[in-house]
């Protein structure tokens, strides 16, 4: 078993290399000695499971970069190569189980799962092939050529990743043990956006996946999200079915599912408010905290995470009474460092990293506190946060600076330093949704903002030239657009949309 995962903004010019694996997490055959994180919960659950039967488990790499663009051709090489002499050290085997994301590239590579899993094929080609990926991923006809078994996370945010990875391994074993002969379908949806499954019509939709896994010959079902941001041909949502040996029934499902979903569509995804309508609705609720999202720049999602749009708006309208983070800005933490914890500062914050970053903004307030080593809840797993400040503004503002790229998970980012957000009339977060359950817990209201930035969440301006066009929300209608070539001028309107971003 192994793990291996990063979800590659490939619009990023920002280079993720093997520095950047070891800065968030890398083992080497260990990871399951370290507390479980969202994406090595799996080995957790595979190696307890298999030690259960008695079975002789090797444990391979786990290697998790926070999202940026491509892995560099080294570091994915070493890393794939890593895995690969592993499993041939410990053939024959019956069963590889994979945590993989689903949505890595490197250079040279588009599609980094399918390339591995066929790697591991090349091995083992009478073991089972079981893989578990994130819902944020690109479902392709290439991995599951080679995989006898893909299922993904089902909920966004992920808090399904142990419940998945005992899916998995029940399949698996099932497979192996030749009760059962799984057959995987795919189904386009045709469909680019981002899915949030804790409420409304994505609540019924997930019900109705696992009501539909009861059903007799289907195996499993899963809706692969897709991860927008990602010029590939692949890039969109896909439904998965995983029957009992009857691909029509497989395919049959997936069509059905995927066009439900499909015909889902404007119940799914709400109307993002801009910065300024955000803060307009922020600034007229009766109570606070208000949370708002700062989604464009989530480092989740591979943007850079040091944009200060949002807190230079803050500034210039004089608000007050404010937490946010993270802002990640090692070089800022480390004059911090050195000034100490109770000092003055002048710091010149983000504004580094990439053109989404915009221009840094120059800043005075005193270092409260300086804590490392601390991490933030994600479901059941715990994730770095690297070196924290605490830095106190005029006007009770509240910011937390770090020194690694990750998005706000839960409010332990603020508290574990002091900052008290119950007391706060805005927190405003870097994240996209997987914030939402432990702050709803706080807050008087959430508002998910579409904020400058690299990952903003009107996908229908996402400007792919390697994805066929003819795609939800950009066309209202893609099924009844398919084998219409796309027009010259919807390709000059997306581009006034561009500009006009
Ligand atoms: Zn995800």
């Amino acid at each position: 078993m192994a793990t291996l995962s990063t979800e590659t903004n490939t619009f990023s010019p920002v280079p993720t290399g093997l520095r950047n694996y070891e800065d968030y997490f890398l083992r080497h055959g260990t990871a399951t000695q370290d507390p479980p994180n969202l994406m090595t919960e799996a080995l957790h659950v595979w190696r307890s499971r298999g030690a259960a039967r008695d079975w002789t488990i090797t444990e391979s790499l786990s290697a998790i970069a926070e999202p940026a663009g491509r892995t560099t051709r080294a570091a994915y090489a070493a890393l794939k190569e890593e895995i690969l002499r592993d499993l041939r050290a410990a053939c024959p085997v019956d069963i590889v189980l994979l945590q993989l994301h689903g949505a890595m590239a490197a250079e040279g590579c588009d599609d980094c799962e399918a390339d591995v899993v066929a790697a591991v094929r090349a091995i083992c080609p009478e073991a089972i092939i079981g893989v578990a990926l994130d819902c944020h991923c690109h479902l392709t006809d290439a991995l599951l050529s080679q995989a006898d078994l893909v299922i993904c996370f089902k909920e966004y945010p992920h808090d399904d990743a142990s419940a998945r990875a005992e899916e998995l391994f029940d399949l698996a074993l099932r497979a192996h043990d030749g009760e059962i002969s799984p057959v995987m379908a795919l189904f386009d949806c045709r469909m680019v956006s981002l899915f949030l499954t804790k409420q409304g019509a994505m609540l019924d939709f997930v019900a109705k996946m696992k009501a539909t896994e009861m059903e007799p010959g289907i195996l499993s079902v899963s809706l692969g999200h897709g991860f927008p941001w990602a010029d590939l041909p692949d890039a969109g949502a896909r439904m998965l079915v995983v029957a009992d040996s009857d691909m029509a029934l497989a395919r049959g499902t997936a069509v059905r599912l995927g066009r439900a979903f499909f015909d889902l569509r404007h119940h799914l995804v709400p109307n993002y408010p801009d910065l300024q309508t955000g803060l307009d609705r922020a600034r007229a609720a009766l109570s606070g905290p208000v949370v708002l999202a700062d989604m464009s720049d989530n480092p989740g999602g591979g943007a850079p995470g040091d944009a200060v749009h949002v807190l230079r708006e803050l500034l210039a309208q004089g608000v007050t009474n404010v937490a946010s983070g993270l802002y990640w800005d090692p070089m800022a933490v480390r004059q911090c460092e050195n000034a100490g914890e109770g000092a003055e500062i002048q710091l010149r914050l983000g504004g580094k990293t990439e053109p989404a970053s915009g221009q840094p903004l120059d800043i005075s307030g005193r270092i409260m506190r300086i804590i490392s080593g601390l991490g933030q809840h994600l479901g059941a797993g715990l994730e770095p946060l690297g070196t924290m400040v605490w830095l106190k503004m005029p006007g009770d503002i509240d910011l937390v600076i770090n020194d690694l790229r990750t998005q706000v998970y839960h409010p332990e980012a603020f508290e574990q330093l002091g900052v008290r957000l119950a007391k706060k009339r805005l927190i405003v977060v870097k994240s996209l949704f997987h914030f939402y359950g432990p702050f709803s817990a706080i807050a008087s209201e959430i508002i998910f903002c579409a904020t400058p930035g690299r990952v903003n969440p009107n996908t229908g301006l996402i400007p792919f030239t390697r994805r066929d066009m003819n795609f939800w929300p950009r066309i209202g209608d893609p099924f009844a657009q398919a084998g219409k070539p796309a027009g010259a001028a919807s390709v000059s309107k997306l581009n006034r949309l561009e500009d006009s971003r």
